[in-house]
């Protein structure tokens, strides 16, 4: 059986992928230093590594003990705001740890990369919805570290022939159905969870960062994808270079988004419950509208993302009222 090396594996999105891989009986390594993972997120049919990509030795040590057949690369540090107040935390983690890898991999042998990225690497786009044609314009540290990841990619591409996907995420969101495993992150950053804890009557009120954005209701928009979708589209993606294909990059959105009253009043219509709100001053660094234009993924990945915004919310909702770590 080919075994998938899966860093970051116990990490929000990562456990999801994880999960369904699991389930579907593929050999797996799960790589985390679990700083931000959480232990009871690692599937139990998968082995676990407690590795730090920094540490050298030890990561070595996992691909002289492991034959991998590829990897899915999701460890990161991925809060913006800390980007901006450490960079040098986040370019040593995000690229040292994942140049590490990438090294370490073409090393091995390995031809298949399945790497996470963000929009974020386009910064303020130009046009919206935002195709893999718009430029490159990274805003702060955080989307520079995944750019500079997949520039990175690409040069040891031409060097050793290591494939590679980049998958550039929106705004990833909701729980697997089952409520084993869902988002936690301390401290929460995303507006979903935090919308989701004042239900649960565990935050006074929700502060909406601005509503002087020129957008309909004056908030900004985000397009929301349900982690399943986008644990959907790492399968896809792998598969596709499984058979051989080119390196790429894709964007992984519904193609629609919503604003940040949209987000309070459903979250109100899925529990029930009323949302305090409070509107201040705008979050520095946030563009007015994010929205994906997934054309190319749906096109070349053959993936359609299933989960809409209630689902979404509705998932979250059954994991945050029965969190579990
Ligand atoms: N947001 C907000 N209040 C919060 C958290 C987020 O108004 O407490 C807004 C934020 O300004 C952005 C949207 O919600 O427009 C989504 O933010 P999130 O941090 O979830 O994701 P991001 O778009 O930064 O990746």
């Amino acid at each position: 059986m080919k075994k998938i090396l899966v860093t970051g594996g116990a990490g929000y999105i990562g456990s999801h992928l994880v999960k369904k891989l699991a389930e579907d009986g593929f050999d797996l390594v799960v790589l985390d230093n679990l700083s931000r993972g959480h232990i009871e997120a690692v599937h139990p049919k998968s082995k676990f590594e407690n590795v730090d990509l920094l540490d050298k030795k030890n990561l070595l040590e996992i691909f002289d003990k492991y034959k991998f057949d590829s990897i899915i690369h999701f460890a990161a540090f991925a809060y913006v705001g800390e980007s901006v107040e450490k960079p040098g935390l986040y370019y040593e983690n995000n690229v040292s740890g994942s140049l590490n890898l990438i090294r370490y991999a073409c090393e091995a042998g390995i031809k298949k990369f399945v790497f996470s990225s963000t929009c974020s690497v386009y910064g303020n786009p130009v046009q919206i919805p935002i195709s893999e044609k718009e430029s490159i314009k990274p805003i702060n540290p955080y989307a520079f570290t995944k750019f500079a990841i997949e520039q990175i990619l690409n040069d040891f591409e031409k060097a050793f022939g290591m494939k590679y996907t980049a998958l550039r995420y929106f705004n990833a969101a909701g729980a697997d159905p089952g409520g084993s495993i869902g988002e936690s992150h301390n401290p929460e950053p995303h507006l979903i969870p935090i919308v989701l804890t004042a239900a649960l009557g565990k935050r006074e009120k929700v502060f909406v960062f601005g509503d002087d954005y020129e957008t309909p209701d004056g908030t900004c928009i985000r397009d929301y994808i349900h982690v399943n979708d986008l644990a959907d589209a790492h399968i896809k993606a792998l598969m596709y270079l499984n058979s051989g294909n080119c390196s790429d990059v894709f964007n992984l959105g519904t193609g629609s988004g919503n604003s940040v009253k949209e987000i309070i009043e459903t979250v109100s219509d899925v529990t029930g419950v009323q949302i305090n709100y409070e509107v201040t001053q705008r979050r520095p660094g946030d563009p007015a509208v994010l929205v994906a234009d997934n054309s190319k993924a749906k096109r070349i990945l053959g993936w359609n993302p299933k989960f809409d915004l209630k689902d979404i919310l509705t998932t979250a909702w059954q994991w945050h009222q029965n969190q579990k770590f």
